[in-house]
């Protein structure tokens, strides 16, 4: 696999989380699995300190060649990961982005990690079946792959590209042709050539052997001229070759049962715990320790405009002035929606509480503690939060698009199969009428929130199923190949 971002060691989002643990579950299967990471300064220092450097220098065959160290890492499981040392491109605090926005050189930095992912075999002695590749930052490899590396080593390896979030491509100017190293009869609308730039996921989406997506429902969302971001038609083009397949989660690091970060454990036979979660995070937050005290409603969320909170923010006051609730938000991001929720927070403090900034630990425990999670998007690939807030028995609150509409099942449907809330349409009314739906179930029907709960934690969140339609895709794209 190649990705720019792993858990634990770097994570900006959901990516990072899926990477790791696909990539975990699959090794734990027996597969030989390798994850090719950019070691970035960012990795914890306690995490880097068991990383191993490989001998011998590396050397990357961009249209000039550079030098850099590796370093490995072997889990428990037998999962190696390749960390890419090359300070110029990694030595920063932040994955992606600084004050001032993307950084520049982004294409540059992730058309080396992908040249990296071409070399790394004739330098390993090693050569994979298939590579898996993650979004636009590794997009660029089965370019390669069915291109200046056509022949030779890499001549039967496969390509699976998988699309977490087609909002981000990777447009840079068509210079980084000559920098990747590759030809430049690429340079046509039909490879990598869009608007004027070069889009390494366009390139990816075109060479790529197999191509998969977060969910069978944003599969079928990125065909139309609505969500497909510009490339529809290239997804079209693809069709037969594009499967949604919905994330699973790490069961390890997100289980009420077992999680160290809780101030007490619970699981579906026992809930107990999990009021005691609530108690003790609304003392924190709100100074009371109320037992049996309002609902409390919980976001844990990137600031951007994708996850639909700015709807939220518009309604707030509106909700808490009509509703005897209570909210917790913590999420960072564009600074406009970060000062919205502040300022109301502050005029609401014995209701609504928000923490500005990224928090793992706070994210777990207000997972636990809360008895529903909002997650209005405008559109959702596939979203974690959702599975993880239904394995705490927190009941999501979710708008009907992508990997939301395909995992939570609604109140509305009966009360026997649902773990959550789903609307439709995403206006201010609608979000109203969600909570207020919500509101209701928890004041007048404690039997079915209870049912509710209990069914959410109860469904197989794992990476079983999807690890095994994964193994599929790499199999046709093996066989794809081979012909
Ligand atoms: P996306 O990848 O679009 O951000 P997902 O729901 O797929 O959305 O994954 C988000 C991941 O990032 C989850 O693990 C979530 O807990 C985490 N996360 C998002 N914002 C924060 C935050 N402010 N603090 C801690 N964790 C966060």
């Amino acid at each position: 696999m190649v990705a720019s971002e792993a858990a634990p060691f770097a994570k900006a989002g959901g990516l990072g989380d899926a990477v790791s643990s696909l990539a975990n579950s699959l090794s734990a299967l027996g597969h030989d699995v390798r994850v090719l990471l950019p070691l970035y300064s960012i990795i914890p220092q306690d995490l880097r300190q068991s990383f191993q450097p490989l001998s011998g220098a590396f050397s990357i065959h961009l249209r000039r060649e550079h030098w850099a160290r590796l370093w490995e890492f072997i889990s428990s499981d037998n999962l190696r990961y390749y960390f890419l040392e090359y300070d110029h491109f990694f030595f920063r605090d932040r994955l992606y982005d600084g004050p001032y926005g993307a950084f520049e050189d982004n294409p540059q930095r992730f058309a080396f990690l992908c040249r990296a992912a071409i070399d790394l075999p004739e330098f390993l002695q090693w050569t994979p079946d298939v590579y898996h590749v993650h979004d636009w930052m590794a997009a660029l490899v089965p370019v390669y792959l069915e291109t200046v590396a056509r022949r030779g080593q890499l001549e039967h390896v496969g390509s699976v590209l998988t699309i977490h979030n087609l909002q981000h491509q990777g447009y840079a100017h068509r210079s980084i042709i000559d920098y990747a190293g590759l030809p430049w009869d690429l340079w046509r609308p039909d490879k990598l050539e869009a608007c004027g730039c070069v889009n390494f996921l366009k390139g990816g989406i075109y060479f790529a052997n197999k191509l998969t997506t977060v969910s069978p429902t944003y599969a079928e969302e990125i065909r139309t001229a609505a969500l497909g971001c510009g490339l529809a038609d290239v997804f079209s083009f693809r069709g037969g070759d594009l499967v949604g397949i919905l994330n699973g989660i790490d069961d390890s690091l997100w289980n009420p049962a077992t999680d160290q970060t809780l101030p007490a454990n619970y699981d579906a036979n026992d809930l107990n715990g999990k009021n005691r979660c609530k108690v003790d995070f609304c003392r924190q937050c709100f100074g009371d320790e109320k037992v049996n005290g309002p609902p409390l409603f919980v976001a844990v969320s990137r600031l951007y405009p994708q996850k639909g909170l700015d709807v939220l923010g518009d309604i707030l006051s509106w909700v808490v002035e009509t509703m005897d609730v209570r909210f917790a938000i913590l999420g960072c991001g564009e600074w406009q929606l970060e000062e919205q929720l502040a300022s109301i927070a502050r005029r609401f403090p014995d209701r609504i509480w928000f923490y500005r900034g990224y928090d793992e630990i706070l994210a777990h425990r207000m997972t636990a503690a809360a008895d529903f999670f909002v997650m209005p998007s405008r559109f959702e690939p596939c979203g974690l939060t959702q599975l993880y807030s239904m394995r705490y028995g927190t009941l999501p609150i979710v708008r009907a698009t992508g990997g939301l509409k395909d995992s939570v099942v609604s109140n509305a449907q009966g009360v026997e199969h649902a773990t959550g809330f789903v609307f439709y349409d995403l206006t201010h009314q609608a979000l109203y009428d969600a909570i207020g739906w919500a509101c209701a179930t928890y004041y007048d029907r404690p039997g079915d929130m209870l049912t509710m709960r209990q069914n959410g934690m109860r469904r197989d969140f794992s990476w079983k199923q999807s690890s095994q339609r994964y193994l599929d895709c790499y199999h046709w794209a093996m066989e794809k190949k081979a012909n």
